[in-house]
């Protein structure tokens, strides 16, 4: 039974539709209404599910107008469901001014838990979570897309962004021209779904593997960039360091770091630059 009066926010799988809660199914199936960023891609899901529910259009060229009808709909007792075309509803998709005007006009909204790609992916990132910031899509010129990253990457912080696959390779050419190799960088694709990746190194061994294979950059991305800490240096093993050493009397600094990185399972980036800072 749905609360009357209340509009709840109920995130929908991104990429796996096993990935939908039997919380958010019930919800959909008892909403008077369900609205939707596209009807028609809804329409995919609840047939899937079997589920039958009146639905409507709330999307970012009529969400002002559309918000005024849902809060009559709201206020006359109804319990309307909200969700996007994937994942959260307001995660970089529709939705902000419906749920600020309910706030302000003292209707109940409450959210469900759900499919989210910015948690999924940091999650599993190996990059540090006790600190972070998401800034949704970075701006599309060049210019603009560098600032934004300069002003949004923070030392000991990771910085979560989502990007389009047609932008992906050039957001990582700026990141190249913006960050240094004291940036550890992780690529999230196609999360939940078949060809789920992760991709890890500096910004350049990631444009490298985009590169490498037009294939890879085909799907939807997360991006993380997590700087390391002014000063910060990792403890390495004497093994590591004697290894090192010996290695780059023979190599460039840089191939002898990724070598001993793979072989001790230690951070490629942090023991090159161990290396710059005690042999070179
Ligand atoms: N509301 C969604 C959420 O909760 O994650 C995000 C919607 S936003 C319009 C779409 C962007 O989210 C994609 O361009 C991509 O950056 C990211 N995204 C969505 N699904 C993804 C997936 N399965 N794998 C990786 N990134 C994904």
């Amino acid at each position: 039974m749905l609360e009357p009066n209340t509009l709840y926010i109920v995130p929908t799988p991104i990429g796996n539709l096993s990935d939908i809660s039997q919380r958010a199914l019930d919800t959909l199936q008892n909403a008077d209404l369900i609205a939707c960023e596209d009807t028609r891609h809804t329409a995919r899901l609840l047939n899937h599910y079997d589920i039958n529910a009146k639905t409507t259009s709330l999307h970012d060229h009529n969400e002002t107008q559309r918000t005024q009808w849902l809060l009559e709909k709201l206020s006359q007792g109804q319990s309307i469901a909200l969700v996007s075309d994937a994942g959260t509803p307001l995660i970089s998709d529709p939705g902000y001014v419906l749920v600020k005007t309910c706030r302000q006009a003292g209707i109940n909204v409450i959210a469900l838990p759900g499919p989210c790609a910015l948690t999924t992916a940091l999650s599993a990132s190996g990059l540090p979570t006790d600190s972070f910031s998401f800034f949704g899509f970075l701006p599309v010129k060049q210019q603009a897309k560098a600032e934004m990253l300069q002003r949004s990457v923070r030392k000991g912080h990771t910085s979560v962004f989502y990007e389009a696959p047609r932008r992906i390779k050039d957001t990582l050419s700026v990141c190249v021209s913006c960050f240094d190799f004291e940036h550890e960088v992780v690529l999230a694709k196609e999360l939940s779904k078949t060809f789920e990746t992760y991709v890890s190194g500096t910004a350049q061994d990631v444009l490298d593997w985009l590169e490498a294979d037009s294939v890879h950059e085909k799907g939807e991305f997360v991006l993380m960039i997590y700087a390391l800490p002014a000063n910060s240096e990792e403890a390495f093993s004497e093994e590591v360091i004697s290894l090192l050493a010996n290695l780059k009397s023979e190599l460039p600094l840089k191939k002898a770091a990724a070598i001993v990185a793979q072989h001790y399972s230690v951070k490629k980036n942090a023991l090159y630059k161990y290396g710059l800072a005690h042999f070179d």
